[in-house]
């Protein structure tokens, strides 16, 4: 047992493994954290979006077991309901291990009274929603006769960015639109005030300080001539544009892609300030400091662009690379990680005991159906494959192989070994086995497991 070190916890938001591992060595605080710590290749989030995963990063159980999750036909605001819910999480552990509890974060979905909320001393939320509500009147004299029903619908809004009403916003308060701009807004989206914030929070209490960024989260800068939606007269074509009722192809694709691989150049310069931020105060050392996302971005390798509703690669590999104290080396074990175990994990290093991140023979990920903001992110313009989105989908993954059953409809839709699709007719030992592990983790749910 030994004195418990400050425990930083930073969730990249939707920022997918790959774009973050294959351009680290062009970076300089992600590669020195890789250097002093551990990088793990086969993290996987229980989910492909912010709010079940981070009840699972909170509460260490998957999707089907915190219920956090949306169901068939709910908006986001009806599964962040149940996040209060939520019992014995993270931050309540810290807490009482006699941690100073602090939650920095972007994304309105994690603010207070949110349920993500409970066990921190102090509940940030910073980001354009702050900034807007900063920006002079309060969002429901902006709004005036816009249909809203409570702060919470807006926060909803405004994360989502829904551009018909946000135009109304806009039109109505010109200052709104200075106010993103001079933050630089939508390439830093929160975080540059997140690190100077957290020089407050950073001390040898000792402190727990979890930090949610959104740098990597659209909206990117897709326009030509780099030009910012908020400059931009707005009109139909601009919010399509943005909503993806209009086809996105080509050279759209392109400077999409290239805006998102950008973020980690941009979170790259806020994490180097943070490092330097705890090397000044003499904490770097003693930190344990864990790096990860809760889910990744589909950038149209198979239509869709966003996250949610599927299991993609794109969508459920995420980073994690863990710097513990002193710069002790663990071995990274077979398997796969998870960030359900990310509670448990440290809980221990919270009680004065050193592990290392575990590894798991076997994990899963989960998806509820679309909801209604699901189909906004179809951005062939057509939505003739509602069905497709409004379904249940879990995926098993284990000694390479993966498997993403539809269990709406009972069917196999994707069988991968080492990355590659397989016909599990190819592989049947292999498939029935997945399928076997599938059946025993939904057990008596209503969940289709297709025979075999
Ligand atoms: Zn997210």
């Amino acid at each position: 047992m030994t004195e418990p070190p400050n425990i930083v916890l930073v969730v990249l938001d939707t920022l997918r493994r790959s774009t973050l591992y294959d351009q680290i060595n062009s970076t300089v605080a992600f590669k020195k954290i890789a250097n002093d710590g551990v990088l793990y290749d086969n993290a996987i989030s229980p989910a492909s979006w912010t709010v079940p995963s981070h009840a699972s990063i909170f509460s260490g159980l998957y999707p089907s077991e915190h219920g956090v999750h949306r169901r068939q036909e709910e908006g986001v605001m009806e599964s962040m309901d149940r996040a209060h819910s939520m019992k014995d999480t993270l931050p309540e552990r810290m807490y009482s291990a006699g941690y100073e509890t602090t939650s920095l974060h972007a994304n309105v979905l994690l603010s207070g009274g949110s349920g993500f909320d409970v066990g921190f001393d102090n509940c940030l939320s910073i980001g354009p929603f702050e900034w807007i509500s900063a920006a002079g009147k309060s969002i429901k004299d902006i709004l005036g006769d816009v249909d809203t029903q409570t702060s919470a619908a807006l926060k909803h809004l405004i994360l989502n960015l829904k551009f018909d009403e946000i135009r109304k916003i806009l039109s109505i308060n010109s200052s709104l639109r200075k106010q993103l701009k001079a933050k630089n807004f939508p390439v830093d989206k929160g975080g540059t005030d997140i690190v100077e914030t957290a020089t407050t929070y950073l001390k040898n209490s000792p402190s727990f300080v979890f930090m949610n960024f959104m740098e990597s989260h659209g909206p990117h800068d897709r326009l030509p001539s780099n030009v910012l939606l908020w400059e931009r007269k707005l009109t139909k074509r601009t919010i399509e544009d943005y909503t993806g009722d209009r086809p996105f192809k080509g050279k759209e694709v392109q400077r999409y892609r290239r805006s998102y691989h950008n973020s980690v150049q941009v979170m790259d310069t806020q994490l180097s300030k943070l490092v330097r931020k705890l090397e000044e105060k003499d904490l770097y050392d003693d930190t344990l400091l864990v790096i990860t996302s809760d889910h990744g971005e589909a950038l149209k390798e198979n239509k869709f662009v966003g996250h949610g509703v599927f299991l993609h690669n794109t969508l459920i590999n995420i980073p994690l690379m863990i710097k513990y104290p002193q710069s002790k080396k663990f071995k990274v074990e077979n398997g796969y990680q998870t960030t359900i175990d990310m509670r448990d994990f440290l809980t221990v290093w919270s009680n004065g005991n050193k592990i290392p991140f575990p590894s798991r023979d076997v994990v899963f990920s989960e998806e509820f159906g679309s909801g209604h903001d699901g189909l906004s992110r179809v951005t062939d313009g057509r939505i003739d494959n509602v069905e497709d989105l409004n379904v249940k989908r879990k995926a098993v993954l284990k000694n390479g192989i993966k498997l993403v059953v539809d269990g709406t409809r009972g069917i196999v839709e994707e069988f991968e070994v080492d990355g590659i699709a397989t016909s599990p007719k190819e592989r049947r030992e292999a498939s029935s086995d997945l399928l076997e592990e599938m059946s025993i983790f939904t057990g008596n749910e209503d969940f289709i497991v297709p025979g075999n």
